[in-house]
């Protein structure tokens, strides 16, 4: 039975020559909990020293519905201010671009002064990844484009990706942009396979876009699930996992890393020996037969 290659122990954002691990760690849920900055240290530490250097974030993470905007960056910032050594030892991604209650924005003032917001919150120069966190279906891509290739100009970002974009929204800021994306990043999981069949994956190749897999676990629901789709999927990991000795979820950060486009899961979880055990991803291996065996379970229908 033909084996799936290994992941590398390195991938690049797209053309950027920025190497990253190839696994990632996520700070969405980092401000909940009432985590201190000690808190936020420790995971740090836990990612970086399980190899995983690639860390993203968000300038909306930790917004509740009415507070809380900025609040994982500013603890992440509090954490390099009192170790500014950990800078160096990471690939900085963060995002911006929604602004409640408005929606989204990225009018030309919104997006200088958005950028401008993370960088201090974050207590840096400069963030490797700049990711536009949801399409603004209102700014013309060649505005947009115009804004961030000021940003990567004047060093303040080192290279550009995007979030949630259609594939259309992608190509269109791409054209205009002359610092071309090198990043995007859709919901992926076994729980999620859309990307798969629906040619995001196919332009990411295209383009040479590196896939970041935001909620890898369905939101922790590879972990525990509870419908029967859910359950089958969670079945079909489980046979790659026991016969490896690894758990279901690091199993599932593993198939999405067996996906030729390069797929990068970026871990959720807040607990430091879960994000360590992430680590362990890269050395599953899949057969084909087992990979599309997830697929068809999460489907849900055989393959024509
Ligand atoms: P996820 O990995 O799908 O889910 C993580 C959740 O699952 C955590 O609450 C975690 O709890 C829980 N969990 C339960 N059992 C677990 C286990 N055995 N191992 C690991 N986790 C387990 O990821 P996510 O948090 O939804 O998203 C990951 C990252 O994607 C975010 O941090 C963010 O960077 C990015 N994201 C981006 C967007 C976007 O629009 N671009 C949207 C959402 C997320 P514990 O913390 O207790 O382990």
């Amino acid at each position: 039975m033909s084996e799936l290659p290994l992941p590398p122990t390195t991938r690049h954002l797209g053309a950027s020559g920025i190497a990253v691990s190839p696994i990632a760690w996520g700070m969405w849920r980092l401000a909940e909990d009432g985590r201190t900055a000690a808190d936020a240290a420790r995971l740090v530490h836990a990612a970086l020293d399980a190899g995983i250097t690639f860390l993203d974030t968000a300038d909306i993470y930790g917004f509740d519905g009415s507070g809380g905007f900025g609040d994982a960056e500013a603890l992440l910032g509090e954490v390099l201010a009192a170790e500014p050594g950990l800078r160096a030892r990471m690939v900085l991604a963060t995002k911006g671009g929604i602004m409640p209650p408005l929606p989204y924005d990225q009018s030309a003032d919104y997006l200088r002064s958005a950028i401008e917001a993370s960088l201090s919150r974050l207590k840096v120069d400069s963030v490797d990844l700049w990711q536009i966190h949801r399409p603004d279906i209102l700014a013309h891509p060649q505005e947009v484009a115009r804004v961030l290739d000021d940003a990567v100009a004047s060093g303040k970002v080192r290279s550009l990706g995007v979030s949630n974009f259609t594939q259309a929204q992608t190509a269109a800021l791409n054209h205009f942009l002359g610092n071309k994306l090198v990043s995007t990043q859709p919901e992926i999981s076994p729980l999620r396979i859309d990307c798969f069949e629906n040619g995001e994956l196919d332009q990411a190749m295209m383009l040479g876009l590196t896939p970041l897999a935001w909620s890898p676990l369905g939101g922790g629901r590879v972990a525990a699930p509870e419908s029967a789709r859910d359950k089958a999927v969670a079945a079909a990991l489980d046979v790659v996992a026991e016969a490896q000795g690894v758990s279901r979820t690091v199993a599932a950060y593993s198939w999405l890393m067996a996906h030729p486009a390069g797929i990068i899961p970026i871990i959720g979880s807040q607990n430091p020996e879960r994000i360590a055990e992430g680590a362990a991803a890269l050395t599953v291996r899949w057969t084909r037969t087992d990979w599309y065996a997830v697929l068809v379970a999460a489907r849900g229908e055989r393959l024509p």
